[in-house]
């Protein structure tokens, strides 16, 4: 069985690829019966947001991410815990002593300004080691002067003691099994790296070697911009003497932009941000759906061979991930929420409005109140046909094809057609004359057809080109009008079907509206 984690920081911000990864760490772990933990990694007090742990948990919650142990919104569940890295220091600090001890890390009395000066001389050297070494001034510092410096005052970080050659010809090459890139060979590590900063708190590097060690985690699942650190890692693994995860890299959520394949961002796509799709009313499962496409190449052809079976069933794999940046497509996602729409129940998407509602439109929660089973005929009437409405995705446009079979909500929005303008409220007056409720859909589009050449709408002639004045119109102009007063648009599914769905005294009273 695996046991995964996810880590985030809680800035505030909760993106599509947290909730990527948080996907596949959860079929990771539930596939094979394991154990999925949630870690707060918030030892960066700068970008601590009040609220964030409960953003990310309520967050993923919604897109049906569950977590078996660790942070929870006001304490945590578990063995394994503390599982704030905040509320750890004394661990960390216990193993910083035990590499200081085995000579393996050692204090380091830089100042900011020496530290600054270093980076820049190195950045102008690109990157020379030996210059990196420059770091490592106070590797070698007796005990003595080390007590003297402490019990000046002067403030010190703790460095790792790399073993790592500084001479690049003569460097180690590292391989590393990822599980979703197979090998990966680099250099080994050579720098020696701040583990625990001067305020006490450990870096990143350090802090999740020792919590993935200690809570057990199997399977490291994270982005691909921890791979160039990677070295330093399995260096510290190696020191302190633990056994190491399997490493997973995922590539990077990237988007087609002009036909240019580019990362998506923060500032330019509201996308990536997850409130987008809670907002919009994206239906979670369909959400869900979409990011096993671009998770797993063999997904869609899975699906295919399974259209009923539930997507927890799909045997998820690792290896099958892209590791050159996966493509992310609102269209696709919009394609992909279609078919999903189509096959829930009703009752379940008329659920998910009133949910969706209550959070996000609470004023137009009263439609949905009381209203579910007309609602649910609706819905179908939408879903219904060879081809599902492609207007009917999401949350906001399922409230926009609703609203038009409640009086409160109902607008005119088109106008009558051109041809047929002058006619409208005969065309009306004659329709709601002979207007039978209980007609079949041939008895109704029959009196249609008569009303039509009465007033002399018919067939096109076949010279209507050379005479369009001649032509007055077709009975589909004649039906338009009807539909515009029924319905407020110039598109719409099936008349009869709406009529049936509004009911009699409804449809009767919006003809009557546009005579009057
Ligand atoms: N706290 C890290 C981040 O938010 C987590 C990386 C990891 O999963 O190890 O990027």
């Amino acid at each position: 069985a695996k046991v995964t984690r996810l880590g985030p920081s809680p800035t505030g911000f909760i993106h599509l690829g947290n909730l990527y990864g948080a996907f596949v760490d959860e079929r990771l772990a539930h596939q094979s019966g394991g154990i999925f933990y949630l870690r707060i990694e918030d030892t960066d007090d700068k970008r601590y947001v009040e609220g964030a742990v409960e953003t990310i948990i309520t967050s993923l919650d919604f897109f049906g991410i569950d977590f078996d142990e660790g942070a929870t919104v006001d304490g945590s569940v578990g063995e394994y815990g503390p599982y704030h890295q905040s509320e750890r220091g004394e661990i960390y600090q216990c193993y910083v002593k035990e590499l200081i001890k085995k000579g393996q890390a050692y204090p380091c009395f830089l100042s900011e300004e020496e530290i600054a000066k270093i980076r820049e001389k190195q950045e102008q050297e690109k990157q020379n080691p030996g210059i990196y070494g420059e770091y490592a001034a106070c590797r070698n510092l007796s005990l003595e002067e080390i007590q003297s410096r402490i019990d000046a005052g002067q403030s010190y970080v703790i460095r790792l003691r790399s073993d790592g050659n500084q001479d690049p010809e003569k460097a180690r090459t590292i391989s590393v099994e990822d599980g979703i890139r197979g090998t990966l060979s680099m250099p080994e590590n050579y720098q020696d790296v701040v583990i625990l900063k001067a305020t006490g708190i450990p870096t990143y590097h350090f802090a999740h070697v020792v919590d993935d060690h200690l809570m057990r985690t199997t399977h490291v699942i994270r982005g691909e911009e921890w791979i160039s650190s990677l070295p330093i890692h399995v260096e510290l693994f190696e020191k302190l003497g633990f056994e190491m995860p399997v490493f997973c890299h995922t590539a990077q959520l990237m988007k087609l932009d002009n036909g240019n394949k580019r990362k998506l961002s923060k500032r330019k796509d509201p996308e990536l941000s997850l409130d987008y799709y809670r907002q919009e009313g994206y239906l979670p499962e369909a959400v869900r759906e979409y990011l096993l496409t671009i998770l797993n190449s063999n997904y869609e052809e899975w699906r295919q061979a399974n259209p009923d079976t539930p997507a927890v069933d799909f045997p998820f794999q690792a290896e099958k991930m892209s590791n050159s940046g996966a493509l992310f497509d609102l269209d696709k996602l919009n394609d992909v929420s279609k078919d999903v729409l189509v096959k829930l129940p009703a009752s379940r998407l008329c659920q998910f409005m009133k949910t969706w509602a209550a959070e996000f439109q609470p004023e137009i929660l009263p439609l949905f109140e009381g209203h579910e089973d007309y609602i649910e005929k609706i819905l179908d009437l939408g879903r219904s046909g060879k081809k599902p409405r492609k207007d009917l995705v999401y949350g906001k446009q399922i409230f926009e094809f609703i609203r038009y079979f409640f009086d409160d909500y109902f607008r005119i929005e088109d106008a009558y057609p051109e041809n047929a303008a002058q006619d409208a409220k005969t065309i009306l007056a004659k329709y709601l004359e002979t207007y039978d409720h209980s007609d079949d859909q041939g008895q109704w589009f029959d009196k249609i057809r008569a009303i039509a050449e009465e007033l002399g709408y018919a067939a096109r002639p076949k010279d209507y080109k050379k005479n369009p004045d001649q032509y007055k119109g077709h009975v589909g102009d004649v039906s338009t009008v009807i539909r515009i007063a029924v319905m407020g648009r110039s598109q719409s599914p099936d008349v009869w079907e709406i009529q049936q769905i509004l009911g009699e005294e409804r449809t009767k009273a919006r003809i009557q509206a546009r005579i009057d």
